[in-house]
């Protein structure tokens, strides 16, 4: 189906929503007969039907579980569990089933354009940061580009759209790259690999089964973390195109194939004309945004991308002195009387929370949630030493308590027993109290938000809402 003639063609695209509306439409105005099921059948899903069924789309709202008669094509919306029956039903039908990437990825150069290469990201934490910092260092070199997927501009739209790019960075999901069997990026990175959304993924093995399919068939290199072994076995076990290279970031100093560090510098060890004895200087770790070090750890893999695409040193350096990172990721808040306070609300999983613990030396930690049949111990065990106190809140707050119990028992902890919104500004209070000068008080969760709040941003806004309140107070 590459050179597919959608005129006519029968497809059924599965879920309303993010990736669905667009899809139905660009399927649409390519003259295919799109009808959309959906699970839902409330108020805002009547809405956003009415508006596709005023274009010509057919939608059946409340029933995602059938397979319309005579459709030659599925395209799913990425978060649908590969165990639900439509897809059971199309399997037994033998009619394919693609995401919103593979959809995307098949429209490429649709209208005689040169495609643009992709060069992709996936991981279990760090996509959007690294994907922005891509993005950004291309731009730097002066190529026309955008930080697409999860983010930014739609897959769909950049590749659709009017906008012509030479290049794009793109932030892949482990449920979409699970839909995205075509796919073939120029290069790819797997950032790091922790267990997450395992209930989807049915278990590990799946889940980094469906990260490693980001490699498969790259052209120029695979880009792993030498630090976990897990990313580096991914690009082992990858069917690559002849000649494609497997490249290393390290926060270590570099071995050949390697990018990493060496005296506060970023250096390339893998895209120089010798690499057993030459390394090429990119930029310095203070030039990164801000230098923690899981956070050099995602320049570092987005040099390798940008590197493996041609992009100069200088732009490098420029591309990361540019970038600014998102709300809420390792958000410096405000000094209050010589107390750091920072946002780190995107932390909603151990395995982010343990990245931003292990940035600063002495921290009274803000943290709990929803914990998401996560445990707690090793991420206590490896920050034990540098808490001066925690501050707990949010429904499985019980879960940190017991492992800081376990782990780390000098360490004074107040339980703050309340889940309303207004419990941020009692945490900060407390924080406060708890920290002595010099100290940064962290707010990690570790968990997610909804217990407490509409979403994580709300968390951060909350969280930042107090200590502006209390800097005001202190000045
Ligand atoms: P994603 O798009 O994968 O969710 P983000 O860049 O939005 O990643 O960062 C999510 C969270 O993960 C942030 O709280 C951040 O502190 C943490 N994080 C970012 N990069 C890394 C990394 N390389 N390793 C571990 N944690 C990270």
């Amino acid at each position: 189906m590459s050179n597919v003639d959608w005129q006519g063609k029968h497809v059924t695209v599965a879920g309303l929503g993010v990736s669905g509306i667009p899809a139905a439409r660009v399927l649409h105005g390519l003259g295919a007969v799109v009808t959309v099921v959906n699970d839902g059948d409330d108020e805002r899903s009547r809405a956003q039907a009415a508006e596709l069924e005023a274009r010509g789309i057919t939608v059946r709202l409340g029933d995602g579980d059938t397979l319309p008669a005579s459709t030659e094509l599925v395209v799913t919306a990425p978060g649908w569990k590969p165990g639900k029956p439509l897809f059971a039903a199309a399997a037994d039908a033998g009619v394919p089933v693609w995401g919103d990437v593979e959809l995307a990825w098949r429209l490429r150069g649709l209208d005689g354009r040169q495609p643009a290469p992709w060069l992709a990201v996936t991981g279990t934490n760090g996509k959007t940061t690294t994907v922005r910092m891509l993005a950004s260092i291309l731009e730097a070199a002066g190529l026309r580009t955008a930080a697409v997927g999860n983010i930014g501009v739609s897959l769909l739209d950049a590749v659709a759209g009017e906008q012509t790019y030479d290049v794009l960075a793109v932030e892949l999901s482990s449920y979409q790259l699970h839909w995205a069997p075509s796919l073939r990026a120029h290069s790819a990175a797997v950032l790091n690999l922790a267990p997450d959304h395992l209930d989807w993924h049915g278990s590990m093995e799946a889940y980094a089964a469906d990260k490693g399919r980001i490699y498969e068939g790259s052209r120029v290199a695979c880009v792993y973390n030498a630090a976990d072994p897990a990313t580096e076995d991914l690009v082992r076990e990858a069917d690559v195109e002849e000649g494609c290279r497997a490249i290393g970031f390290t926060l270590a100093t570099p071995g050949p194939s390697q990018l990493g560090v060496v005296d506060g510098i970023l250096v390339d060890r893998a895209f120089v004309a010798n690499r057993q004895k030459q390394a090429q200087e990119l930029a310095e770790v203070a030039d990164v945004n801000p230098p923690a070090p899981h956070n050099i750890a995602n320049a570092l893999a987005a040099a390798a991308l940008a590197r493996a695409f041609g992009v100069e040193p200088a732009a490098v350096r420029d591309g990361l002195r540019n970038f600014r990172p998102d709300p809420h990721r390792i958000e410096h808040v405000a000094d209050v009387d010589r107390v750091a306070y920072v946002d780190d609300s995107k932390a909603t999983n151990t395995h982010a929370a343990e990245a931003s613990l292990a940035a600063y030396d002495s921290i009274v930690w803000i943290a709990g949630g929803l914990a998401k049949g996560a445990t707690f111990d090793e991420l206590v065990t490896g920050c034990a030493k540098r808490l001066r106190g925690v501050v707990l809140m949010g429904a499985d707050r019980a879960l940190i308590r017991e492992a800081l119990a376990r782990h780390a028992p000098e360490v004074p902890v107040v339980d703050l027993d309340r889940t309303d919104t207004g419990a941020m500004s009692e945490a900060v209070r407390e924080a406060a109290r708890l920290a002595r000068p010099g100290d940064t008080v962290l707010m990690a969760p570790a968990c997610a938000s909804m217990d407490m709040f509409v979403n994580y941003n709300k968390r951060g806004e909350a969280f930042a809402d107090a200590v502006r309140a209390r800097a005001a107070e202190s000045a």
